[in-house]
């Protein structure tokens, strides 16, 4: 029972740092209650930095799906018509969400492990000059892939066509400065870069989606003019989880302390210790093309079963990873490294699943795997010239 230390390598959850722990423990405090709207107006400033917003970041009381389902139901009506970007279960997600609002749905389809192609997009909105809004993932946490979001935003700007982007597995994880970049909505949950426990979401609209949202009547939890209104008095619509929102400002004062540039300089260097530790064992990543920076999705030796990996990877090293959904299931493992995670946990994980690929008869590629995975981490923090732009669009 003491043999190993629980490591948690999934995308959402994921580890809560101490000091997180520490604001969780505090006494419930009322939340209408002064100092608590000092802390939430605090918190909001910072929330407005990760996002890379002039506008207000809603805090909700729900998991991400639940911030995915307040941009839908406040920016169409049903009848209208969106584009869905769908390359894995998270793509797909958009579309049913769209769906259950009523909405026409064209899919824009990958074959999962690819990433959107904005010249498509650019065809697809010409083929479609009646779409209302392009939906959209930064990362595809099913496969691994980051989409061009930045791309796409440059595609869309005077069309009219409202982008809406799950940041969920990508904010405060990789760059997506929504401002800067045009995006309408940025939706993000709090289990995965933020460091939290789940239980909030996160939503901020652009000047012009607003206007929408104003006029198009959302549900009555997910109201987003009144939980506007509310902020702007350091106040939640509803009851918020205050403990999660005196850990939320825990956790915005380390991810701000040193600068966003610093955490998504150690998320891209976590990223090339992964892949390039597993391609030393001679595996191969499952996203084909533009892989995310919290998490490496792994495809298996066709003889090895995922699941038996997974489980030996808890059972004899304490790592829990995941595995691959769907069609996925058993093929692959996804290995995430967001949030509170760092070279070690990484290090871990990656002797944990190669001694698991091992012993359910696999292949073990070279032995010094870690070594080599290390030393790309090392060149990736140090920052070797010309890194940094590659790192976007890679
Ligand atoms: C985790 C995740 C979700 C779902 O979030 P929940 O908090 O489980 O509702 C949606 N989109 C992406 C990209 C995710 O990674």
């Amino acid at each position: 029972m003491l043999l190993n230390k629980a490591r948690l390598l999934t995308p959402g959850p994921t580890p809560i740092p101490e000091q997180v722990r520490l604001a969780l423990a505090k006494d419930v405090v009322h939340h209408r209650e002064r100092n608590f709207s000092e802390l939430l107006l605090k918190v909001e400033e910072q929330l407005k930095t990760l996002f890379g917003t002039e506008q207000p970041v809603l805090p909700l009381a729900s998991s991400g799906t639940g911030a995915m389902t307040a941009a839908v139901d406040s920016l169409f009506a049903p009848g209208d018509k969106v584009i869905v970007i769908t390359a894995g279960k998270f793509g797909e997600r958009w579309t049913e969400i769209a769906r259950a609002r009523g909405l026409q749905v064209v899919e824009l389809s990958y074959e999962w492990g690819l990433a959107a192609n904005p010249e498509d997009v650019e065809t697809c909105l010409e083929e479609n000059r009646d779409a209302r809004g392009l939906l959209v993932q930064l990362s595809e946490t099913s496969t691994g892939v980051l989409h061009p979001v930045k791309d796409i935003a440059a595609k869309l700007k005077n069309t009219g066509v409202l982008l809406v982007v799950d940041g969920i597995s990508g904010v405060g994880i990789s760059p997506c400065p929504m401002d800067e970049w045009g995006i309408d909505c940025l939706v993000t949950g709090s289990q995965k870069g933020l460091m939290l426990p789940p239980g909030l979401a996160f939503i901020a609209l652009s000047a012009r989606a607003w206007k929408v949202a104003e006029r198009t009547k959302g549900s009555f939890y997910f109201n987003l003019p009144k939980e506007r209104a509310s902020l702007a008095r350091g106040q939640t619509h509803f009851t918020t989880p205050v403990n999660l929102i005196q850990g939320l400002s825990a956790a915005m004062d380390l991810l701000l302390g040193d600068g966003l540039e610093a955490v998504y300089r150690k998320q891209w260097a976590l990223t090339m210790l992964c892949r390039r530790a597993i391609q030393a064992m001679g595996l191969t990543p499952f996203a084909r093309a533009n892989y995310t920076w919290g998490l490496t999705s792994v495809l298996l030796p066709d003889a090895v079963s995922g699941a038996r990996v997974q489980a030996d990877c808890t059972s004899k090293y304490g790592v829990t990873i995941s595995g691959g959904q769907d069609m996925l299931k058993g093929r692959i493992v996804r290995l995430a490294h967001m949030g509170w995670i760092d070279w070690a946990d990484v290090t871990a994980a990656l002797y944990a699943l190669h001694r698991g690929i091992i012993d359910n008869g696999g292949f073990c590629g070279s032995h010094d795997f870690l070594e080599q995975g290390l030393a790309s981490y090392r060149a990736a923090l140090e920052g070797e010239p010309g890194v940094e732009p590659v790192l976007l669009h890679n």
